[in-house]
């Protein structure tokens, strides 16, 4: 004999629902209720003997970043970047498309894309990523450094080799604290300076020179690469504490 177990039911606008759907429609109806709201900024604190505050951290895994006229030559003309998914800086996104990155010894596939568009294209990799592919890189800020490597990137469509020489390129990127021009201001720090970020955890440890970039509307958001991420045991959104020179504030 088949045993039939009855499911509890709700009528929702009339309509007889399982648990399972009542459920999805309780969280549905409470997160319309949730406002939303920017989280607020954290305030520096005094700290073991300094000002400190506590900062989000995001591992940027591999990327590339692409100029217009390189969108069109790898996925084809009248090409625009789609967006995968929204990066925690508001504006920036993941976007659907990836390339091979070619190295002098192996390639990388289905490297990132990310948007929007730049002036000129770079490809951002680990120090572990360039071993593998067989390229020495140094540690930069961006493409317009002269020290940047000539890498070929290959799409669906086609492919464009970055001539480094400050035109773009490949490089390691230097770590980095972003930061909105208010929030500068009110540690008392500027665009350029080099900070200290605190780590604690199963793998404590101090990271000296996160360099410090400002613009208007950034939110704080300290940037490590998969190899600086690993090596002190941490993951994109775990918080760090970046040490405020005193003078500063
Ligand atoms: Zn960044």
């Amino acid at each position: 004999m088949e045993t039939v177990i009855n499911q509890p039911s709700l009528k929702v606008n009339g309509a007889n629902l399982s648990v399972e759907r009542i459920s999805q429609e309780v969280m549905r109806r409470l997160a319309a209720l949730q406002p939303v709201e920017e989280p607020a900024e954290p305030a520096a604190v005094a700290r073991n003997g300094h000002l400190e505050l506590d900062v989000p951290i995001g591992i940027s895994v591999r990327h590339v970043h692409l100029c217009p006229e390189h969108v069109e030559i790898l996925f084809g003309k009248g090409h625009d970047l789609t967006v995968f998914n929204e990066l925690y800086q508001k504006g920036y996104y993941a976007a659907r498309e990836q390339v091979m990155v070619v190295g002098r010894k192996r390639c990388i596939e289905k490297v990132r894309v990310l948007g929007p568009t730049r002036p000129y294209s770079q490809v951002e990799l680990s120090q572990t990523d360039a071993l593998v592919i067989g390229m020495k890189l140094p540690v930069a800020t961006d493409g317009a450094d002269p020290a940047c490597q000539p890498i070929t990137l290959v799409g669906p469509e086609g492919a464009v080799t970055l001539t480094g020489n400050g035109n773009g390129g490949a490089f390691v990127a230097r770590r980095h604290i972003h930061l909105s021009d208010k929030t500068a201001a009110e540690l008392g720090v500027k665009h350029g300076d080099l900070l200290d970020l605190r780590i604690d955890g199963p793998r404590p440890t101090t990271l000296h020179g996160i360099l410090v970039r400002v613009k208007a509307g950034w939110r704080t958001e300290v940037h490590l690469d998969t190899d600086e991420g690993n090596a002190v045991g941490i993951r994109t959104g775990q918080m760090g504490a970046l040490i405020v020179p005193r003078n500063g504030v």
